[in-house]
């Protein structure tokens, strides 16, 4: 079967194989007469689909064991109150970076709990541009520093992680599983699982065990990684049928050769894009080189009308969902890890026919 190619920056697209899979499982999952929609979450057939989900995020990021694997609730926007409650810790002061909407967002649910300091901030002019950070400055009256690895929105992403004192904290919601990590630098990382671990419902926290010791009073107990760790993530009801759609689409990332190959594939895919914008006067990109994203390709075209035309003709051609967001407007292609390299080959292609007929 062929299918539109559908650039959707989250929810988005999901490999061909796994929505197979899901059909397959309908109405009878694993010989058990129902689907994981309608199986109880304390069944040993879901028990056993949360294990084998906590394994597969271990081996495809290499965890190491000092290392909780959560899956919580809420989306991402529940970690940017479940960080300080947890983190903090006996402290009252947080570092965060500022790289735009999703960080912003982060800072100001933070300031509810927290003195927020931000010590970085990439939004004042174009070309966007990840910061500088200065985190010598950060001294032990810090309880951590946050960043948003990658901004969906702007198109900017972090491609090294600074080294520093204080526990670092990464929204890695729009490129967890994107590229290789070190997750020995991280205090801890959280995503939502609807770009590039399956479907919305759940939201992977990886965190170093002994930071999750002292949460604030009155965390809320789905929100406590302390009480999700004694509970392996199954405090209340999970969203039953996200863990299914997680673990099908990390056996596909395996199948495809794990995080290393992804992010190879990945390269190729945002270069096919950047290829002809940079070829071109008639798409801008507003990042910095070194800042650029391999996952959300924000561009602008000369005009309002044009943007409209291409948006249309893109649609018909079959390359969906290319509207940029409200704040920066233009276009916006995202290539998650299961966009094919033929979607992004397609959409280079329309790209370049579209500025030979309207340049
Ligand atoms: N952080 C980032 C970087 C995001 O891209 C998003 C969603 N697009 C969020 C946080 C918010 O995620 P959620 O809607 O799952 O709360």
């Amino acid at each position: 079967m062929t299918r539109p190619f559908n650039f959707s920056p989250g929810p988005s697209t999901l490999p061909l194989s796994v929505l197979g899979k899901i059909r397959d499982a309908i109405p009878d999952w694993q010989g058990l007469g129902y689907t994981v929609m309608e199986a109880s979450h304390r069944s040993q057939a879901f028990i056993d689909l949360v294990e084998k989900v906590e394994q597969q995020w271990r081996e495809l990021l290499a965890i190491p064991d000092d290392y909780h694997v959560l899956f919580m609730p809420g989306g991402a926007t529940a970690q940017f109150a479940a960080v300080p409650m947890n983190l903090l810790r006996s402290k009252t002061k947080a570092a965060y970076v500022n790289t735009g909407y999703w960080s912003k967002k982060a800072i100001d649910e933070a300031k509810l709990y927290a003195d927020v300091d931000v010590i970085a901030t990439a939004m004042n002019q174009e070309p966007y541009c990840v910061p500088e950070l200065d985190v010598k400055a950060l001294n032990k009256d810090f309880s951590y520093l946050h960043l948003t690895s990658n901004s969906s929105i702007y198109g900017m992403q972090f491609d090294a992680f600074p080294e520093c004192n204080v526990p670092l904290v990464a929204d890695m919601s729009s490129d967890i599983l994107s590229r290789e990590l070190d997750i020995s630098q991280f205090g801890l990382i959280y995503a939502g699982a609807q770009k590039n671990a399956g479907i919305a419902g759940l939201t992977v926290v990886i965190v170093r065990k002994e930071l999750v010791d002292q949460p604030r009073d009155k965390t809320p107990s789905v929100l406590c990684y302390d009480q999700q760790a004694k509970k392996q993530s199954l405090l209340n009801t999970p969203d039953t049928f996200a863990f299914f759609v997680m673990n099908l689409v990390l056996d596909w990332i395996k199948e495809q050769g794990g995080v290393a190959a992804i992010d190879v594939l990945n390269q190729r895919k945002a270069g096919y894009i950047y290829d002809v914008i940079d070829s071109s006067n008639f798409y801008i990109n507003p990042v910095e080189k070194t800042s650029r994203s391999l996952i959300n390709i924000p561009f602008r075209l000369p005009t309002d009308e044009l943007t409209a035309l291409f948006l249309d003709e893109a649609t018909q051609a079959g390359l969906l969902n290319l509207k940029g967001h409200r704040v920066l407007g233009g276009i916006r292609a995202s290539l998650y890890n299961a966009m094919p390299e033929e979607g992004a080959q397609a959409l280079a292609e329309f790209m370049k026919s579209f500025v030979q007929k309207n340049a």
